[in-house]
């Protein structure tokens, strides 16, 4: 087992700092009101008497931090009346049977990143944060991941061995969630999704029992689990992924202040037209209501004058204000590229564009980029490079239905506490026409992994035609319904 211990301590550590400073959320509070729902305390010992890992209940020190979700918006809504940190598979099944005899809903928790706040409950979380490990396979390639692995995990294991896999930016994500839903990032192009890595999956349900998911064992729950989203058929407590190796990129970051309106339309019609080997993420951002800049960020596994070469219309067309262009070995790049993922107040509404965005679409995009209401802190408008190895497995081959797809398009809409009702309202307001809108210049599909609490159709909108196919899993597997959320796989449509 490789670990790099004091790193993943000083990550932890910096996201708990972040977190204690905000005052409702800091730890070791007065001790809060118990919220029991009605299961005696002596219950709960007894669930603190089976488990390896700690039970955290309300007031507990630490108990804040751990409930806390990334999305601010639902730090105040839903606080859980126990928290499990699981440190293995048998805590994970205790817990399954404990919430189940006391009638208690319960959800699973990794990164704890859900857009929605999807992985908290009033009942009983578990939390898997604990099982963090990564166990890399030198004759085969392959990194076994533990449930509650977070994409530092793999920032912190994967580069002694020059091999990734398709990753996130965002280090404090859990693998476990980004790789259920799909998992995009900068490697999708040339490597493919996240689940298109996976080779095996172990998967608890709600028995306890434990089915272990690959090609040829249990084939069918393994198709769900590759795109049929988290928190839908039994808790996954180990993924195994096949690695790729990896040398030098050239890393790119370039932001433009001026000629946003010529920009970005020549950025939307050449970016497609890459090869494989560039993966990026390209940005329209305000901060000010009305004004805009426009940002391209991502890597080509080629050299440097290759890039600035392919970009070369690009510059020709407006300098940027700021760029950074360098070529460097994969996991410095990486460092580069990541960012922290510190808890915000956010609301993002995802589409795929399923071919080009035509003139019309760009003009639409600045147009509601520029009528941006304001807030204390951002919106942006972006879209992640997709299509190339993505798209070279058919839709129906896992349960990521998005397979016709050239970008990963959405309208993110942050805040602060300091923003009136009045003017959330309004912001809301103006997500809504802007993604509505952009319908006609994208597609009805959205991101599963950009799970959206207001978006309509959803179940079609995230698993297409597969969809039908997820319920009849979610049947064999969860009859009961144990694993449940508001925009959950349903027993029938
Ligand atoms: C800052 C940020 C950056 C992001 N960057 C990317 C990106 O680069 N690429 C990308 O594809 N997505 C990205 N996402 C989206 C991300 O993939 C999803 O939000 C994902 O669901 C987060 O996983 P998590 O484990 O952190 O979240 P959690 O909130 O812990 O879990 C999400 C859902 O999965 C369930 N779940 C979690 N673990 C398990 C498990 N082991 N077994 C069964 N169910 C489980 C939960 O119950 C919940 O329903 C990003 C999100 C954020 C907030």
């Amino acid at each position: 087992m490789t670990t790099t211990q004091s790193r993943r301590q000083f990550l932890q550590y910096s996201s708990a700092l972040a977190i204690s400073q905000l005052p409702w959320l800091s730890g070791c509070a007065s001790k809060a009101p118990e919220s029991s729902l009605g299961v005696d305390p002596k219950a709960w010992k007894e669930l603190a008497k089976h488990l390896n890992g700690p039970l955290l209940r309300p007031g507990d020190c630490h108990f804040n931090k751990i409930a806390a979700t990334w999305n601010l918006r639902y730090a105040k809504v839903q606080k859980p009346a126990g928290i499990a940190r699981c440190k293995n598979a048998d805590d994970v099944r205790v817990s399954l049977q404990w919430a189940q005899e006391h009638k208690l809903p319960l959800v699973a928790r990794s990164g704890g990143h859900s857009y929605s706040g999807y992985s908290t409950t009033p009942g009983l979380m578990i939390d898997l944060s604990l099982q963090d490990s990564l166990v890399y396979d030198e004759s085969t390639g392959t990194a076994m991941v533990g449930a509650g692995a977070r994409n530092a995990t793999l920032y912190a294991d994967l580069p002694a061995k020059q091999r990734s896999v398709t990753h996130g930016r965002c280090k404090e994500v859990g693998v476990g969630g980004l790789v259920l839903g799909g998992g995009i990032g900068f490697n999708m192009r040339l490597h493919g999704l996240l689940i298109d890595q996976l080779v095996q999956t172990d998967v608890m349900l709600a028995n306890g029992e434990t089915r272990r998911c690959n090609a040829h064992e249990n084939a069918e729950l393994f198709w769900a689990c590759r795109g049929g989203g988290g928190g839908n058929f039994g808790i996954n407590t180990s993924f195994t992924f096949q690695t790729f190796p990896v040398g030098y990129v050239t890393f790119f970051d370039i932001t433009w202040t001026e000629k946003i309106d010529e920009i970005l339309p020549a950025a939307l019609d050449l970016l497609p037209t890459m090869p494989d080997r560039l993966g990026c993420k390209l940005s329209v951002n305000t901060k000010t209501p009305g004004v805009l800049t426009i940002n391209l960020l991502g890597q080509l596994v080629g050299p440097k004058d290759e890039f600035e070469k392919r970009i070369g219309s690009l510059f020709r067309l407006a300098s940027p204000s700021k760029q950074k262009v360098e070529h460097m070995p994969y996991w410095d790049a990486q460092k580069e590229l990541s960012e922290d993922g510190r808890p915000e107040f956010s609301h993002e509404r995802s589409r795929y564009a399923l071919g080009d965005i035509s003139a019309a679409g760009s003009r639409a995009i600045i147009k509601h980029m520029r009528s941006w209401p304001g807030t204390h802190d951002q919106a942006t408008w972006k879209m992640f490079l997709a299509g190339e190895a993505v798209n070279k497995v058919r839709p129906t081959d896992t349960a990521y239905w998005h397979r016709n797809a050239s970008m990963v398009t959405s309208v993110e809409l942050n805040w602060k506490p300091a923003d009136s009702d009045a003017v959330l309202a309004a912001n809301e307001a103006w997500l809504t026409r802007f993604h509505d809108d952009m319908a006609q210049y994208t597609s009805r599909q959205c991101y599963q992994n950009f799970i959206d609490n207001s978006q309509h159709n959803y179940l079609r909108a995230y698993y297409g035609g597969n969809l039908e196919r997820l319920v009849e899993v979610k049947r064999a597997v969860d009859p009961k319904n144990i694993f449940h959320y508001p925009q959950s796989i349903p027993l029938k449509l």
